[in-house]
């Protein structure tokens, strides 16, 4: 969208106005992780600003970026309390209901869930394990079928496995791009946060998790290793 195709928004009315916003924000009100939603949302309604003003134009550009970096892991002390600013601004300084409206939203977010924006930037941590950076996927070992339908579905070649065989992923190659997952029936492939569950250290037979479990052997608790940025 160009700025010419763009809305004025200062020619339309206050509930118009709430209610575009509104609309917009409740795409994103399901949302589990409040940085991700900031994120989202931000992206959604800087496109629609019509631009004029700085305030409101760059504030929500510059709320954009920073959601943005929390949730790749990019967040430094401080984002918070600018995160904060820029909000105060936007409602104080739009020229038009637009910016206010978009303002009342983003301190709202930041208000209610500062703990979790904390969480994102000084633990590396998403308790609601959607923003990529902070998860990993796993097969879990008692659901995997050893269907093998996983395997063909990555294109990052980071699934090991074969016809009736527990299937593992490597961390290091998975890009979280979530495709295998929609062809996993027996809903075997999972979201792990720091601490992943006990899995195979390599693929082994259907059914003999629970003996190994039992013997304690080739099984692997890990850490989820950080990637670098
Ligand atoms: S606040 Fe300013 S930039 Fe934003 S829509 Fe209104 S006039 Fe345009
Ligand atoms: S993880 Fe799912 S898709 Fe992959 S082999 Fe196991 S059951 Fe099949
Ligand atoms: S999430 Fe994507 S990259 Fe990771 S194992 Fe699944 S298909 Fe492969």
């Amino acid at each position: 969208m160009t700025l010419r195709e763009r809305r004025l928004w200062k020619q339309a009315s206050v509930e118009e106005i709430k209610d575009f916003v509104t609309q917009a924000y409740n795409q994103e009100v399901e949302n589990p992780c409040p940085v991700d939603k900031m994120r989202a949302f931000t992206d959604n309604i800087r496109r629609t600003s019509c631009g004029e003003c700085v305030i409101c134009r760059e504030g929500i550009l510059q709320l954009n970026v920073l959601a943005e970096g929390i949730t790749q892991g990019t967040g430094r002390d401080g984002d918070i309390e600018v995160i904060t600013e820029v909000s105060d601004n936007l409602i104080i300084g739009s020229c038009c209901n637009y910016g206010k409206e978009v303002g009342k939203i983003t301190k709202k977010i930041i208000e209610s869930d500062q703990e979790q924006f904390e969480k994102h930037i000084k633990r590396r941590r998403c308790d609601a394990v959607v923003c990529k950076k902070f998860f990993s996927y796993y097969v879990a070992p008692e659901k995997c079928n050893g269907c093998n339908k996983c395997v063909d579905q990555c294109l990052k070649k980071a699934i090991d496995g074969g016809k009736d065989l527990i299937h593992i992923i490597d961390s290091s190659l998975c890009d979280r791009c979530g495709e295998c997952v929609t062809v996993c029936e027996a809903f075997a492939i999972q979201k792990a946060g720091p601490v992943v569950p006990k899995v195979p250290t390599k693929p082994i037979a259907v059914g003999s998790f629970d003996n190994q479990l039992q013997n304690g052997g080739g099984l692997m608790t890990r850490k989820r290793r950080r990637r670098s940025e």
